[in-house]
């Protein structure tokens, strides 16, 4: 038996492309069942829904033999034990800083004031503000990251954008761009190892939908 982690929406909807490509089509709708563990037309092969942070988790430890997760929660698990063979390309946003249109940001950054920044992605925020030797106090948040500076709890944030709408809608404008975000296909390692020719056939089968090469093993 092979399974495939995976969350609910977006990164769900757009593997479901690449697992047709491997002849895979997933039996039950996440949205109407309430079911973890859908089946698929193939009996070797169920998906296991978890939340999207998750996902690297369920990959390391063997609940789940392969997985679909964006780079920002990878870098964030720190992707130990994980074999990562594909940029798969779905799921594509950016993480950014953004803060309130009144909050002069370079000023900030170029004086060496601290300042303080509310982020569901501290790894990459740490990182990222430690590059560019900016003071920063970074507040960790699970979710409405941009209620944070419109409340007076941070200066900015650090959070994924795609669209900017969410950012509008709040006042907050973009003052950096961290990097690009997309998602990635991840394998445990022993599984691999156990399940070969199963598990290869699902990567390559994603590797030719998504054009590109693998990284080997
Ligand atoms: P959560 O479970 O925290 O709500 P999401 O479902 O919002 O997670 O996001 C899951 C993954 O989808 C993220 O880790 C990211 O890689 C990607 N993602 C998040 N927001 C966007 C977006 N606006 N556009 C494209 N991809 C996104
Ligand atoms: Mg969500």
């Amino acid at each position: 038996m092979i399974t495939l982690a995976l969350s609910k929406g977006r990164i769900f909807d757009e593997t479901l492309p690449l697992l047709a490509a491997a002849g895979i089509e997933v039996l039950e709708d996440p949205e109407k069942s309430r079911k973890l563990i859908l089946p698929t037309n193939q009996d070797g092969v169920r998906v296991v829904l978890v939340r999207a942070t998750d996902v690297p988790t369920y990959v390391e430890y063997g609940g789940a033999d392969i997985g679909v997760t964006g780079k920002d929660v990878l870098i964030e698990h720190g992707g130990a034990g994980l074999y990562q063979p594909l940029d798969l390309r779905i799921a594509q946003c950016h993480m950014a800083v953004a803060a309130p249109a009144g909050f002069d940001y370079l000023r900030a950054v170029r004086q060496g004031s601290r300042i303080t920044v509310a982020t569901k992605y501290t790894a990459i925020a740490r990182n990222f503000f430690a590059d560019k030797g900016v003071h920063v106090d970074l507040i960790k948040l699970y979710g409405s990251m941009e209620l944070a500076p419109l409340t007076g709890m941070a200066d900015a944030i650090v959070d994924l954008v795609s669209t900017g709408k969410t950012l509008k809608a709040n006042n907050l404008v973009e003052v950096e761009h961290i990097m690009n975000i997309s998602s990635r296909l991840v394998v445990n390692q022993a599984a691999l190892k156990l399940k070969t020719a199963p598990i290869r056939r699902i990567i390559d089968s994603f590797a030719a939908a998504v054009g590109s090469a693998t990284v080997p093993a």
